[in-house]
């Protein structure tokens, strides 16, 4: 069966483990209506800092290799409308690193893996052990 995951992150979306006491948690309101993942860095790593504009778009960089993730961006999704390009960005929580984790709604229709329907977003910091959701969106 094809993940249901857009494809810009496609390949930094990991099932979340039952022993991932903190967003495991998350399936129980969200895993009945999308899909749910973790993000994790090609080198394996799992701390990243977080960049948002109000658009909303949402990217991360890897606090180990600094690689640059697109965790949510309105262009590649068909069924949503971009107002304007540019939006001042800024980073969430300047000097904080996060855990993130990615969650993906589709319409029943959906015409492949870019076609969300909506998707949010929940950063945790491990030194403070605060969970906050940083992105909640509808496309359409
Ligand atoms: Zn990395």
């Amino acid at each position: 069966m094809m993940k249901k995951v857009p494809e810009h992150i496609k390949d930094f979306c990991f099932d979340i483990s039952t022993e991932d006491t903190v967003f495991d948690v998350l399936k129980e309101t969200y895993g009945s209506y999308g899909e749910l993942y973790k993000v994790k860095c090609t080198c394996n790593c799992v701390l990243f800092e977080l960049t948002l504009d109000d658009h909303p778009t949402a990217y991360a960089k890897c606090s180990a290799c600094q690689k640059e993730i697109i965790l949510y961006e309105l262009e590649f999704y068909p069924s949503a409308i971009k107002l304007r390009d540019t939006f001042p960005q800024y980073t969430f929580r300047n000097g904080n690193f996060f855990e993130i984790c990615m969650y993906f709604e589709y319409p029943d229709d959906w015409e492949g893996n870019n076609d969300i329907s909506s998707a949010a977003g929940w950063c945790y910091e491990p030194s403070s052990q605060v969970l906050i959701e940083f992105l909640n969106d509808e496309t359409a």
